[in-house]
């Protein structure tokens, strides 16, 4: 929604096409793998969550319409356009909030008894259903493009493709990637725009009361729509006022309407996953996707399956709009995304180094009609992931080792020996490049847990030495101290020391 601020601000200025716009529709690229809408944890363990998919927009902009006339058209597409069974749809309002002083949204409530029964239609807090900017939305903030560590003159470093700048109307027709919010001069942040919003819901399973299986992380019963009816600005106090005009923001998660249409339990067995899997599964020696959730070897297959699959999608995707792993920042996201999945793909599914960049081409091949971005920049793509997964596979190794040898073997007996120490979790993630979270996911795996209080203040002196040894480098203007103060820093944001040292594992 970032382009369309100045509208709902009530900026757009007069006689321009921002100003002139009513309503739009889009299909925008979503990554969301970092910050406070974080669904990295969950990606490859459940079957609806992806670290990049696609959302379907639509918007109505100064009242063109709103509330009503939203509910009606969602809920006609859907039933009558789309011939969902409205008997498996549960719709949810927001049921009001002391804290923001605001009622329940009895309008949306009564919007929609009209087409389903009481019973499902729910209300609840505002935690789903007031709607403030998210995450991934800074996520995609120009800087993600820009930023780049001055301490890796190794890497290239690539640059965003020229941006040809449209004119408005046009942008708006096509604002489908995260790359066009370059476009934008309104940035970001926790004030803006908001409101309370109305979601659809809908049970995979039918013929039951699902009602308290919505907003309750179940498979099955799946969130596959939001409305949100903007009219408050939130101000640098917090506060809200209203705006001038009301406006209607609503997405709908792609991979999961698919699934409904096609008839599946899980968004992973739509067509683009197929391509994708059939290609993991031809260099994987331990079989096929199953397809299964749940907690033995067979589902840690799959998981791993569906893992690879997503960060496959993610990192082409991002890597064609210009983004770049990196040490630190949103290149940080990213770098993590590719060590998980690689790490999934060779220790989990024993594929060869080298397979992450071949499913680049798979994903080109099956995105690459509707995304021609990808088709022009394969070439370069499959360089920066080639020299991405080479450059940790033998870190990788190595850290697979460690925690068999140094962190698991120790595991048995007693219970302290469940938690992986600070100093061993460090070590990985300082010497080894392993990001914090991929330590945590093997823990899990393992059974145990990370002393992550230990952990943080590690990450805390770290930062510390190395903001010393660059006031020390300042003071003596010394080259080679300068030098290491760069490379701590870099090695305090997860990256990859540049040289071998004898020790077993480093
Ligand atoms: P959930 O509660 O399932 O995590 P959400 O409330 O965080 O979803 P919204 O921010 O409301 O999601 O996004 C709008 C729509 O985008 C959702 O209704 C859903 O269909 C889809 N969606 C959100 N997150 C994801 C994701 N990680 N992967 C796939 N689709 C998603
Ligand atoms: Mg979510
Ligand atoms: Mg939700
Ligand atoms: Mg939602």
């Amino acid at each position: 929604m970032n382009q369309f601020k100045p509208i709902f601000l009530g900026r757009a200025v007069p006689g321009t096409d921002l100003a002139a716009l009513s309503t739009a529709c889009n299909s925008q690229k979503c990554i969301r793998a970092g910050g406070k809408h974080n669904d990295l944890d969950d990606v490859g363990r459940d079957t609806y969550h992806h670290t990049f998919f696609e959302m379907l927009g639509s918007w109505s902009f100064n009242g063109s319409y709103f509330k009503a006339e939203a509910i009606d058209m969602a809920y006609d597409l859907l039933v009558n356009v789309y011939g969902i069974d409205p008997g498996r749809l549960y719709a949810t309002y927001f049921a009001g909030d002391e804290d923001l002083g605001l009622a329940a949204d009895e309008e949306a409530r009564e919007c929609w008894t009209r087409y389903l029964p009481e019973g499902r239609v729910i209300g609840c807090s505002a935690k789903d259903n007031f709607w403030e900017v998210s995450e991934e939305m800074k996520w995609a903030s120009p800087d993600v493009f820009l930023s780049h560590s001055p301490s890796t003159p190794r890497r290239r470093i690539v640059r965003p493709p020229p941006i040809r700048i449209r004119p408005t109307h046009e942008a708006c027709a096509c604002i489908s990637d995260v790359f066009r919010l370059f476009l934008s001069s309104e940035k970001m942040g926790d004030t803006g725009p908001c409101g309370p919003c109305s979601e659809i819901h809908y049970d995979r399973i039918g013929d039951r009361d699902a009602s308290s299986l919505v907003n309750a992380d179940d498979p099955d019963v799946i969130e596959i729509w939001n409305l949100v009816f903007i009219q408050f600005n939130r101000d640098e106090t917090s506060k809200l006022a209203s705006l001038p005009a009301r406006h209607v923001d609503t997405g709908m998660g792609l991979e999961r309407l698919c699934s409904l249409l096609q008839g599946r339990r899980s968004n992973y067995d739509i067509d683009v996953f197929a391509p994708l899997f059939g290609a993991i599964s031809s260099m994987s020696p331990v079989g096929p996707y199953g397809g299964l959730v749940g907690d033995d070897d067979s589902t840690l297959r799959d998981t791993a399956y569906r893992a690879v699959a997503d960060h496959a999608r993610t990192l082409t995707f991002a890597l064609a709009d210009g983004a770049v792993p990196d040490n630190e920042g949103r290149g940080y996201v990213l770098r993590r995304i590719l060590r998980r999945a690689t790490r999934y793909g060779q220790q989990i599914l024993k594929c060869e180094p080298g397979f992450f960049a071949k499913l680049v081409p798979v994903v080109v091949e099956t995105f690459g009609e509707a995304y021609p971005e990808l088709v022009k920049n394969q070439a370069n793509i499959i360089d920066i992931v080639m020299e991405e997964e080479q450059s940790f596979s033998t870190m990788l190794d190595r850290g697979i080792r460690y925690f068999e040898d140094e962190i698991k073997g120790e595991k048995d007996g007693e219970e302290s020996k469940k938690v992986v120490s600070a100093d061993k979790a460090f070590f990985l993630y300082d010497t080894l490049g392993f990001p914090i979270d991929l330590t945590e996911l093997m823990a899990q795996e393992a059974g145990m847990t990370i002393d992550m209080v230990g952990f943080a203040a590690e990450m805390e002196a770290q930062k510390r030495r190395s903001r010393e040894a660059r006031l020390a480098a300042r003071g003596m203007g010394g080259k080679r101290l300068e030098l290491i103060a760069e490379q701590t820093s870099w090695l305090a944001d997860g990256g990859i020391p540049a040289t071998d040292d004898s020790s077993k594992y480093s």
